[in-house]
């Protein structure tokens, strides 16, 4: 979702579905920071950095 909204400048429906989600549900900013997943990421990705970055764009109000 996020891939679509930032290659599709700023393309919200990827928005609508991310906030149709409950909280609890494994959302962005429900992150704890324990960095397991970049242990493991065969891509190399910065996971927490990006989470921050979905967080920011789909969990705000204010850009
Ligand atoms: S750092 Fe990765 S594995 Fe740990 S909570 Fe965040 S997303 Fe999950």
């Amino acid at each position: 979702m996020y891939n679509e909204f930032c290659q599709m400048h700023h393309y919200t429906n990827g928005m609508v579905y991310y906030g149709a989600f409950p909280t609890g549900t494994g959302k962005a900013s429900e992150c704890v920071g324990c960095g397991a997943c970049e242990t493991v990421c065969p891509q190399q990705l910065p996971i927490q950095k990006l989470l921050g970055d979905v967080a920011r764009a789909f969990e705000t109000t204010t850009r």
